[in-house]
């Protein structure tokens, strides 16, 4: 048990209470709740539809199908991701397409996703990793300009801005995800946003086990017998995807919370800058350089200098746990996992700039109330484990 751990939920008595209320109320599923979770969600970004499901993953898996993905398609994607952003393409049958980073913003760029690009390629799905925004706006005009459709996994990105617009707001739709280190929680959660109505009308149906989109069917006035049979009635093959009532209120308790932890997150970060800006073989998170664009802080990672390698990198990270410092390796690559390398044939080597910057990088404990003595500790920690690396090679 580490003293800092890398993420900590933030939750108050005003989220105890919501969910004491839900508790109290008798009704925890598919109620009030989920659906008011879905209203302000969409209309924070911006989008017509929120269709809340049980993860982020969940919700990537549902989207794709929506969009027709399947076995045969290819959907072209970033190796520089949590591992679910790819899964949910393996989930569908397809091929996910990896395709190398930018080492600043660290996203695939709209370049090296359009030379990926062939006739079998469905969807291109793109992540803001690390809650940079950088390329969104691009990606999705390459996009639309190859008449294919754009996901954005915004599950680290909640509250960024790219371009002037929301994150969320970008290609055909987008998907959060609240575990309890995303910058919002329901414990386990998530939302698809789109402004499609056929899509979301899909995602309500696959997610509550195929059932006729209760939405749609308000909206036609089918006469006899469907209302009263629609709960046994499964037209497609759907999932038990659904968000509990108990998780929505919680959403929707910090949702309402949002604009002061996002800018509690900034602080953190911004702290975390200024105490480590003069440390020797440091590389700092690179934050988007327009104007118009806007980080928001999942977490905070930073990465050794080029000459140092990945033992060096797991030694320092070792060291930090061993002092009580939560850290990690965020994030290994995709393509170089177990799974992929036997399922798809993927090799040390295929996306140099992915793999050089995933051996060289530290998360390190970030949490919307961490205060100032506990960000020199951590700095301090690191600065010591990077100096005996420096003796150590000597
Ligand atoms: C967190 C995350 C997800 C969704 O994760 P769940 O745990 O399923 O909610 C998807 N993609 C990325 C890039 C993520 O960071």
């Amino acid at each position: 048990m580490t003293d800092l751990p890398l993420s900590l939920p933030d939750i108050t008595d005003a989220e105890i209470d919501a969910v004491v209320e839900v508790l109290r109320s008798g009704r925890l599923s598919i109620g009030p709740k989920q659906e008011l979770f879905e209203d302000v969600m969409a209309g924070r970004i911006g989008r017509r539809h929120g269709i809340a499901v049980s993860s982020g993953t969940c919700g990537l898996h549902l989207i794709l199908l929506a969009l027709g993905v399947g076995p045969g398609d290819e959907v072209v994607t970033t190796p520089f991701s949590f591992v679910a952003s790819s899964n949910a393409i393996v989930m569908c049958g397809a091929t996910p397409v990896f395709v190398d980073i930018d080492p600043k913003s660290l996203n695939m760029t709209a370049e090296a996703a359009e030379r990926a690009i062939t006739e079998k390629t469905k969807a291109i799905l793109a992540v803001e990793v690390f809650g940079n925004p950088t390329h969104m706006d691009q990606l999705e005009r390459l996009a639309n300009n190859h008449e294919i459709a754009l996901v954005e996994d915004s599950c680290e990105g909640l509250g960024g801005v790219c371009a002037g617009r929301k994150i969320g707001s970008f290609g055909r739709a987008s998907v959060f995800g609240f575990y309890p280190n995303k910058q919002i929680t329901t414990g386990e959660g998530g939302m698809i946003l789109t402004d499609d109505d056929r899509l979301a009308s899909l995602c309500r149906s696959m997610r509550n086990q195929g059932r006729p989109d209760p939405k749609a069917q308000r909206r036609e006035p089918v006469g006899g017998g469907q209302s009263t049979g629609s709960w046994l009635s499964h037209e497609r093959l759907g999932y038990n995807y659904r968000l509990s009532e108990i998780a929505a209120a919680l959403g929707l308790t910090q949702l309402d919370r949002l604009d002061g932890i996002l800018e509690r997150r900034r602080d953190v970060a911004y702290e975390y800058i200024n105490m480590l800006k003069d440390l020797d073989d440091i590389i700092l998170p690179n934050m988007p350089p327009g104007e118009e664009d806007t980080m928001s802080w999942f977490v905070f990672v930073v990465r050794l200098a080029a000459e140092y390698g990945r033992q060096e990198r797991d030694r320092i990270i070792g060291g930090l746990r061993r002092h009580d410092v939560g850290a990690s390796n965020y994030f290994p690559c995709i393509h170089l996992q177990p799974y992929y390398r036997e399922h798809f044939g993927y090799k040390q080597g295929d996306f140099p700039v992915a793999e050089s910057i995933s051996d060289r990088t530290i998360a390190l404990p970030f949490f919307n109330r961490m205060d100032a003595t506990q960000i020199e500790l951590v700095c301090h920690t690191l600065k010591v484990m990077i100096q005996r690396e420096q003796l150590l090679r000597r």
